[in-house]
């Protein structure tokens, strides 16, 4: 299943993305599924991360258990390329 990575429209704006969209988060979607237009976790518009050119490298605590409970697979940026899975 394919890994997409999303990111809020409006990450700075905290009004309109939560704290997991904001820095943009990773999702395992099946190809067969509607791309994802929103947050799951605050329901505000996300696009998909086409490019990791520019990607900031900001890790800021979140927390793992509100991102489980709205069905998200938690990886966390170790490294460039390198994920570790929560
Ligand atoms: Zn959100």
């Amino acid at each position: 299943m394919p890994i997409y990575e999303y990111i809020s429209e409006s990450p700075d704006d905290p009004a309109r993305s939560c704290r997991i969209c904001a820095q943009g988060f990773e999702l395992r979607r099946p190809v067969s599924r509607a791309p994802l237009t929103n947050c799951p976790l605050c329901k505000k518009p996300v696009k998909k991360v086409i490019s990791r050119v520019n990607t900031p490298s900001v890790t800021k605590p979140l927390s793992i258990s509100d991102a489980k409970k709205a069905g998200f697979t938690v990886l966390q940026r170790r490294d460039q390329g390198v994920y570790e899975k929560l």
